[in-house]
């Protein structure tokens, strides 16, 4: 549909540009397209079906994909750095030596075992000797120092009505099930889950040489049930007003007097006059639960939560327990290896000095500069996009075009290392972790009153993963993502810009979407909109919201069309962008096939390879009610869906099932 594409695009389009053999051109082939299944119908599973049945979930995995943890090579490649380095000599204090010592230590599973519960048994026993509910406090108060946060969610970031300082905010927690809502629903499958993670927290106590775990996980569950029904909901959390309530700290000391903030504050030594409460009416109910709850309770709850926050660090059998309880969560069979909870271990303690390995083995500079010059191209094609827009009035548009154009991006790996200042003992597994966590602790409050530091990522360079951050109004595309199927230099425009094009234009429509678009180009949250324009792109909103509602995976469950609306939005103006910017390359003009493919059915194509995942069924069940993402399904049958420029590419008709007229085609951005 030609009213699809901004006018100079048009103009281009009648110069064609054949390239000689275009088959060179790439060495990415779609094999394995499914001619059962047709593109209107599930172009998702049109393209992987035949994958999708070919694969196989390993035992110890909950799913198999491209994205994020669930892509296996790249956890093989932080391994195979990890046993390389800690099977070699390295100066002491060395990043490589830091590394290969924590792996090294993580992987001594036979002294980790002879420990045992020990290296934690002093902690425990300042559980037993808390006197009194300001004991509670206190020692709640000095764990978060170590990383072990219970009850007080507390963070230092930028204060959304001014960017430019960070401020302390303390959210909601408290909770061991992944969620406020396993606590209420009823239907089998969460109550197997309540049970089971009953069942967990019980071991653990046991484990711990206490008596009667079963009986005391009771006290615990229904301290947390309670605490839970203070919690938001994450769809509630979605608004950001809400989640905006600064209250200086006298006041919050009379409104909470049993937590006695003055007190945490000085312990911690944060010097502050007042405090965001993201949810005031979860720390309302815990100041009355600490008041009400007798003290053993309290000290049988911390008990639970402190082994639950150290069960991974204290050998095989708290280790089997936490398994067995994801194993009804999550839906593996078997354990993973130990290497590969290492991996993730490694990355998740000392991320950007294993990052800094990953990417002198396994990044390319040029594919930074490349990767950028993709990043600009995305821009101007949403400013043309913007341009043409029907429902905006020209001043919000300016407006929306300088935010743009104001967005900062990081591409591969940060210009400045963050450095991990603790030394770590090859024979010290327990406490090179409370050392790593206690300097987390520190490097999170060192920035307190002071600017946001602005150089900081917020996933490591090897995550296979992308984001946007609104209060810096900047996009970040690790070196993990800038691989196939996202990325590959030898590979055609079309599958490029359907891999990491639409990434890139997924990450620039987030500071457009429900949330983004509440932000400025500071990144400060301040309306920009005219009311007109803002009411209009509610409505637009509302009806995205309302379409995923109508989507179900596994059957019978339903997309949380509010908690995805801010992915979905993204989905969407990603995939419309990236075809525009597509559509001003060389390749993007003509329509010679490559391996029997137009451009445009491989640009298609790619956008449904990068998603292709299969995951459990107890996963997905998981993911649908804590994951901001819509099942890999939806995110690309939904937007196709709205897509116009597909219609015409698979030639589409009102027979097939994911059919829209013009009118039910839903258009944001
Ligand atoms: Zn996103």
């Amino acid at each position: 549909m030609k009213n699809f594409l901004p006018f100079f695009i048009i103009a281009l389009l009648v110069v064609s540009c054949k390239k000689e053999k275009p088959e060179e051109l790439s060495r990415i082939e779609f094999t394995g397209i499914s001619q059962d299944i047709r593109p209107g119908d599930n172009f998702f599973m049109h393209v992987n079906k035949i994958w999708y049945d070919s694969v196989q979930i390993a035992d110890d995995q909950v799913g198999v994909g491209s994205y994020s943890f669930l892509n296996i090579p790249q956890r093989q490649k932080l391994q195979n750095i990890l046993e390389e380095v800690s099977n070699q000599e390295h100066p002491l204090g060395s990043v490589e030596q830091k590394v290969g010592d924590f792996y090294a230590s993580g992987m001594d599973t036979v002294r980790i075992d002879a420990r045992g519960v020990e290296p934690i048994k002093p902690i425990l026993e300042e559980i037993d000797q808390i006197k009194d509910r300001a004991g509670v406090v206190a020692f709640v108060t000095a764990q978060m120092e170590s990383g072990n946060n219970s009850i007080i969610g507390l963070r230092v970031g930028p204060d959304i009505k001014n960017s430019s300082i960070n401020i302390l905010h303390i959210g909601q927690a408290g909770l061991g099930l992944p969620d406020r809502d396993y606590y209420f629903k009823t239907d089998s499958s969460t109550v197997g889950i309540q049970r089971a993670y009953k069942k967990y927290l019980a071991s653990l106590l046991d484990l711990a040489g206490g008596e009667n775990g079963a009986q005391q996980v009771e006290i615990v569950y229904d301290l947390e049930k309670q605490l839970a029904q203070s919690h938001k909901t994450r769809i509630e959390r979605r608004n950001i007003q809400a989640n905006y309530n600064k209250f200086s700290v006298a006041d919050l000391a009379q409104r909470n007097p049993n937590l006695s903030w003055t007190k945490i504050l000085s312990t911690l030594a944060l010097e502050v006059d007042s405090i965001n409460v993201q949810q005031p009416a979860y720390y309302e109910k815990l100041d009355q639960l600490l008041g009400s709850v007798s003290l053993e309770d309290w000290k049988t709850y911390l008990r639970a939560h402190t082994l639950e926050g150290y069960a991974d660090f204290l050998g095989s059998p708290f280790e089997k327990a936490s398994f067995e309880y994801s194993k009804i969560l999550l839906g593996q069979s078997q354990q993973q290896p130990r290497e590969q909870s290492m991996v993730q271990q490694v990355d998740r303690m000392l991320g950007f000095a294993l990052g800094q390995l990953y990417v002198k083995r396994y990044f390319d500079q040029e594919d930074k500069e490349r990767v950028s010059e993709l990043v600009s191209n995305l821009q101007k094609a949403f400013e043309a996009r913007m341009t043409q827009l029907d429902w905006m009035s020209d001043s919000t548009k300016a407006k929306a075009k300088e935010k743009l154009y104001a967005i900062t991006k990081k591409v591969g790996y940060p210009d400045v290392w963050r450095e991990y200042d603790v030394s770590i003992d090859r024979d010290k597994y327990f406490e090179n972790v409370v050392a790593l966590r206690k300097n987390a602790y520190q490097y999170r409050i060192k920035d307190l009153n002071k600017a946001p530091n602005k150089e900081e990522w917020a996933t490591t360079p090897s995550t296979v993963t992308a984001y946007y951050r609104s209060s810096h109004n900047e996009i970040v595309f690790p070196a993990g993502i800038l691989q196939f199927p996202y990325y590959d230099k030898e590979s055609d425009d079309a599958v490029n810009y359907g891999g990491i094009g639409m990434v890139i234009g997924h990450e620039l429509t987030h500071a457009f979407d429900d949330n983004g678009s509440q932000f400025d180009k500071d990144g400060n949250l301040n309306n920009w909109w005219t009311p007109q324009d803002l009411e209009k792109f509610k409505a637009k909103t509302q009806q995205l919201i309302e379409r995923y509602d109508s989507f179900t995976i596994l059957d019978s469950i339903q997309v949380k069309g509010a908690l995805t609306i801010g992915e979905n939005t993204a989905d969407n103006g990603g995939i419309a962008i990236a075809y525009d910017a597509f559509k001003l390359t060389q390749q993007g003009q003509d329509t010679v096939r490559i391996n029997g493919y137009t451009p445009d059915e491989r640009f298609f194509m790619s956008i449904a390879r990068i998603w292709r995942v299969k995951v459990r069924d107890e996963f997905m069940r998981n993911y649908v009610t804590t994951n901001s993402h819509s099942p890999a399904l939806w995110r690309v049958n939904g937007p196709l869906m709205n897509f116009t420029p597909f219609y015409e590419t698979f030639d589409l008709g009102a027979e097939d099932q994911n059919f829209r007229s013009e009118e039910e085609r839903i258009r944001i951005w």
